[in-house]
């Protein structure tokens, strides 16, 4: 009978998998963590085989793991919480405040078992990279500890209320350990919450964890540490890989970033504009000379969001029982268009159909915002005629906002705003959102390298 922690062979009809076995809450499903570090489902009808490699050693059996009842799809263990000892202060350096609301960042495998447990206090952190000695003092706070893919606006008033707590103890900065899967909406969410900021915020995530040989933890917390100790910076921004190796870090806006990439760890990219700074061990080179400085002691926090805002992604053979769906249930919602903005909404019964829906959505108090599945580049309301139709019933085109950020900007706005200040305020670039210059990345880094 395999156990949790023994090296198991997972034979199916398909394939032959090796890895450790982990513990499951679900009977109908075996996991396994691969030597990569991912782990991999099977459900256990498909299992035609579980052939016990390697036991689990003894020694490792003893030791405690607690389900978190936090969440239990996380299938998340913890070993108990250490209680923190006290760190000597280095009274030369500024202090940090590291926030961890989990994700990969926060974790490390546990090679017995193949569980991820989490690591939070500022004594893990330092042991993991004494580096950060030689830079900061660390504080830390455990605000949460979740997958970002399970996060709602609430989690987003927690951590924004965590940084206010710690900007007012005036540190130095704050460093965000988040999840990478959702770290862009948060960021652009705490960008739109502080009107006002009075020292840096860097997300950082991580694509392998912290223990890992190819983890891409340690420098972006390294280098988002040397960027909170060594510039004027304020405001909120992300700092991971800015290429796959290990050379520099990109600090980018919080509201024009975005995952490119599963799992590498230079998924994070600036869209449409350029990073802000690249920080490495050695130094820090500011890309763009305009960025938010510290000015003085203000923090402005408008942490509201209305929760009937909807994403729609648009795509050929469309049901309009979607733009019923979304029409009926939310207050505002964002299209995802094709190319610069279409939405099928020209040609045949059902697109007509869809037009009609949008037309009275609008008519009768609704905000049908237009973003791009494209990314890189604007919406536009001329090019077109079908472009033109939509314009002229109402919908609002966000030039190259991200279609994720104008979510989070049109949930935001109607959280603190009314319904026609949001109107007005959506296509205006509040904090970064829509970009003056529009720079591809690509040509970027192919004029600096
Ligand atoms: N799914 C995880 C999350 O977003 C992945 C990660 O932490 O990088 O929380």
């Amino acid at each position: 009978m395999p156990h949790p922690g023994d090296r198991v062979k997972i034979v199916t009809k398909k394939s032959t998998e090796e890895g450790i076995l982990m513990p499951t809450p679900d009977k109908n499903t075996v996991i396994i963590k691969l030597d990569n570090g991912y782990n991999l489902g099977f459900e256990k009808k498909d299992v035609t085989k579980i052939e016990i490699l390697e036991e689990k050693k003894e020694h490792e059996m003893k030791k405690p793991l607690h389900f978190s009842s936090e969440n239990e799809s996380n299938v998340r263990f913890h070993e108990p919480k250490k209680e923190p000892k006290e760190i000597k202060k280095n009274k030369a350096l500024p202090t940090i405040a590291i926030l961890h609301t989990g994700g990969t960042i926060a974790s490390k495998v546990d090679y017995s078992t193949g569980a991820v447990t989490a690591k939070f206090t500022a004594e893990d952190t330092l042991e993991m990279f004494p580096e950060l000695k030689n830079i900061a003092n660390l504080e830390t706070e455990l605000v949460s500890n979740m997958m970002s893919e399970d996060m709602h606006f609430s989690d987003y008033q927690k951590i924004a209320q965590a940084v206010k707590k710690w900007a007012e103890k005036n540190v130095q900065g704050i460093i965000i350990g988040h999840g990478t899967d959702t770290l862009s909406y948060t960021a652009a969410a705490l960008s739109f919450i502080f009107e006002k900021i009075n020292l840096p915020v860097l997300l950082v995530g991580s694509q392998r964890s912290p223990d890992r040989g190819s983890s891409d933890a340690g420098l972006n917390l390294i280098c988002a540490a040397k960027f909170i100790a060594e510039t004027d910076f304020a405001g909120i921004a992300t700092c991971l890989h800015q290429h796959s190796d290990d050379d520099n870090c990109a600090i980018i806006n919080g509201t024009k970033v975005r995952k490119m990439h599963t799992s590498r760890r230079d998924a994070f990219q600036p869209i449409n504009t350029t990073p802000i700074a690249l920080v490495n061990l050695k130094e820090i080179k500011f890309l763009q000379k305009d960025y938010p400085k510290k000015m003085d002691n203000k923090v402005i926090l408008k942490d509201k969001f209305e929760t009937k805002v909807g994403l729609l992604k648009v795509h050929p053979n469309m049901d309009p029982k979607l733009f019923e769906f979304f029409t009926k249930n939310y207050q505002a919602f964002v299209i995802e268009g094709t190319g610069l903005g279409h939405a099928p909404t020209n040609l045949g019964k059902d697109n007509l159909k869809n037009y009609g829906l949008l037309k009275k959505f609008i008519a009768d108090g609704g905000i049908v915002a237009i973003t791009s599945q494209c990314l890189y580049g604007a919406v536009h309301t001329h090019v077109y005629t079908n472009l033109t139709r939509l314009a002229n019933i109402g919908c609002l085109f966000c030039e190259d906002m991200l279609p994720e950020t104008a979510f989070i900007k049109l949930s935001w706005l109607l959280g603190n705003y009314s319904s026609e200040e949001t109107k007005e305020l959506l296509t205006k670039n509040l904090r970064g959102e829509i970009s003056l210059h529009r720079t591809f990345e690509k040509e970027f880094i192919d004029k600096n390298d």
